[in-house]
């Protein structure tokens, strides 16, 4: 039998997948988690539980389709394949059915800029998509229109996706946005947030991009995430 192909991934994409349960924001099957690599991508199978899901259960895939091995892709192969061909600087995606989040997709209702850390979906707003069967060809396209120059979407009466440069920020991701989910659906018990403007937000977009980043890290010309305060020697 041939050697298991990117082993330290599927470990890797296992154990999100576990973290993903025990943070709260997905339970049972629900949800899926896929990670490019060099062949296409690794995807978890259909329907298998995580406790139990071993490296040989975990599926490659090609980005035109095709998959090896004995065992049937996630049903919704055709969503994390198309993030991985219409966004370059993707590298891994998580699906989840996170209660606040799916709430919000069955009213249709996606999240406007009430919290600056909408930004981390990319903009300044985080959008429902279209409703669409699971796993079919329709839910991609309407997904894909709701992510365009985005990280992550709501998917009409289903729950949410996003991805990011690593299996940990994609995860990162979803807890973000389930956060923002909980925080939006609380503050609209009570009325009507405020939301930010267009210009707050571009000028928070712009300071995320150097959010985590040390001095040495930042370009002439970035907005700073931490205005400096004053370098004292020790
Ligand atoms: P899979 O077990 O096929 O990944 O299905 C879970 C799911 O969330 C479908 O939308
Ligand atoms: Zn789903």
């Amino acid at each position: 039998m041939a050697a298991l192909s990117n082993y330290d991934l599927r470990i890797e994409l296992i154990d999100t997948c576990r973290r993903m349960n025990a943070s709260g924001i997905n339970q049972g099957t629900s949800g899926n988690v896929s990670v490019r690599v060099p062949e296409g991508f690794l995807i978890t199978p259909s329907g298998i539980p995580y406790e139990t899901m071993a490296p040989e259960q975990v599926v490659l895939m090609d980005l035109d389709g095709g998959y090896f091995g004995d065992f049937l892709p996630s049903s919704e192969w055709r969503m994390h394949m198309d993030i991985l061909r219409h966004h370059a600087d993707a590298v891994a995606v998580v699906h989840t059915h996170s209660v606040y989040a799916t709430a919000l997709s069955c009213l249709r209702i996606g999240i406007p800029a009430f919290h600056y850390m909408i930004g981390i979906a990319g903009g300044p707003d985080l959008r429902c998509s279209d409703y669409a069967t699971f796993g079919t060809q329709a839910l991609s396209e309407t997904m894909l229109t709701a992510m365009k120059d985005r990280t992550a979407c709501l998917l009409a009466n289903h729950g949410m996706i996003c991805y990011g440069d690593s299996l940990a920020k994609a995860l990162w991701r979803a807890v973000e946005v389930e956060t923002l989910a909980k925080q939006y659906f609380v503050a609209r018990q009570l009325g009507e947030p405020v939301i930010l403007s267009d210009a707050e937000m571009t000028g928070v977009l712009a300071r995320f991009k150097s959010y985590g980043k040390q001095a040495s890290e930042l370009k002439p010309g970035d907005a700073p995430a931490v205005e400096m305060p004053v370098h004292r020697s020790a």
